[in-house]
């Protein structure tokens, strides 16, 4: 069974997709939307030699060897220009899936839609992929053991995109759907910005420009939340 938040992941990927799972450690994700999906093709990318092991084992289990393609290395230095029309990277920072992209931009010149789900740093992310002619079409949240995760798609298109700050740190859909667990996270995010605005107002020398940012984001947050009645 796979989990809540990879099942999540996946309700982004379009039928019939060649894609790639970058940094898909037991391959999971492609074997299940391979088996839910008779069309897809997917490449599973590892660049630790025990998940690229574990990665092999779970897609020989469900005899899947033709339709996911296991391989070793860096990043998306696994893709051959062209072959894919769709990149995943979940289940890490919001930095290091922000390199994976950014050292990999020669091979996404084909591809369509780029899925992510950073573990933190959601706001930097979405500024990555508006900057390099993404549009955010599409956006998820789930909740899972007591964490709550953000999932972006984002497609490739000719008019681009310009969120607002507020828009880049709550998300444009998210902020519009306010699915279920969003005014769960922004009260706990609330709480965590106002501790993090005491300690920086007491520090020696206070950085105030850090401050003025946080505060700017305590008031959106605390806008959002009032609209919780
Ligand atoms: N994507 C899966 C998920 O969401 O459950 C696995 C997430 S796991 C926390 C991160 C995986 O990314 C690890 O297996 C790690 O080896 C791999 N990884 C980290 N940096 C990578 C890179 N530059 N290229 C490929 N894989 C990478």
């Amino acid at each position: 069974n796979l989990s809540r938040r990879l099942t999540n992941v996946a309700s982004f990927i379009p039928k019939g997709a060649r894609f790639a799972d970058i940094g898909s450690d037991h391959a999971y994700l492609p074997c299940y939307v391979c088996l839910h999906d008779e069309e897809a093709e997917g490449i599973a990318g590892e660049v630790n030699e025990g998940p690229f092991q574990s990665a092999q084992d779970t897609v020989n289990r469900y005899d899947l060897s033709n339709r996911v393609d296991v391989r070793l290395g860096d990043g998306l230095d696994v893709i051959e220009n062209g072959e894919i029309d769709l990149v995943v990277v979940a289940g890490m920072g919001g930095s290091l899936i922000k390199t994976i992209l950014d050292e990999g931009q020669a091979r996404l010149s084909r591809v369509k839609r780029i899925v992510v789900q950073p573990n933190i740093d959601e706001p930097g992310l979405r500024y990555w992929l508006q900057w390099h002619g993404y549009t955010i079409t599409d956006e998820g949240m789930v909740e899972e053991n007591g964490h709550i995760y953000e999932i972006i798609a984002a497609d490739k298109d000719s008019t681009g995109q310009e969120l607002t700050e507020r828009q880049l740190l709550f998300g444009p859909i998210i902020l519009n759907q306010r699915p279920d667990p969003f005014y769960r996270k922004w009260r706990r995010e609330y709480v965590k910005r106002r501790r993090i605005i005491d300690q920086m107002t007491q520090a020696a020398e206070p950085d105030h420009d850090k401050i003025g940012t946080f505060k700017r984001e305590l008031a959106w947050i605390e806008e959002v939340l009032h609209d919780d009645n």
